[in-house]
């Protein structure tokens, strides 16, 4: 049974979390790059954190949050691909495997959004009541 499950998720036909069936254009496909470091620093509007020498960040300070978290992350840029059910079980897989999960947002015309292993904090934070909801992609220039 074990190795059945395996070919399974090798084919991309049932999540790679939770085994729900995602044959066909069921499933969300994620891009996974894994993490090598994280830092949660305490920031506001008009004093962000330095971003030097990370490479994506994502933060809960805007007009309406001036201060917040800034979550920086290191990443290991060996970049592989998963076929989930859900966000929740993209969540659930970026906490196992310390990784953000990238993936096309078929409600903003595919603009890349990131799941990380603290979204869930993030979205609680800047209240959010969809606590699996992905981050848009940064543009590195704008941090
Ligand atoms: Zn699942």
């Amino acid at each position: 049974m074990k190795i059945y499950n395996r070919i399974k998720y090798a084919l991309g036909l049932s999540c790679s979390n939770c085994n729900t069936s995602v044959f066909g254009k069921s499933g969300i496909l994620f891009k996974v790059n894994r993490i090598k470091d994280t830092r949660i620093i305490k920031g506001s509007i008009s004093d962000r954190p330095p971003f030097n020498g990370f490479d994506v960040g994502f933060s809960e300070v805007n007009n309406y949050n001036i201060t917040g978290n800034f979550y920086y992350y290191r990443v290991k840029g060996e970049i592989f691909s998963v076929k989930l059910c859900s966000y929740k079980c993209a969540y659930e897989y970026s906490v196992e495997n310390n990784a953000i999960m990238m993936f096309e947002d078929p409600e903003s015309r595919g603009k890349i959004r990131c799941i990380t292993p603290q979204i869930v904090e993030l979205n609680r934070n800047i209240g959010s009541t969809n606590l699996y909801r992905g981050q848009p992609m940064p543009n590195k220039s704008s941090w």
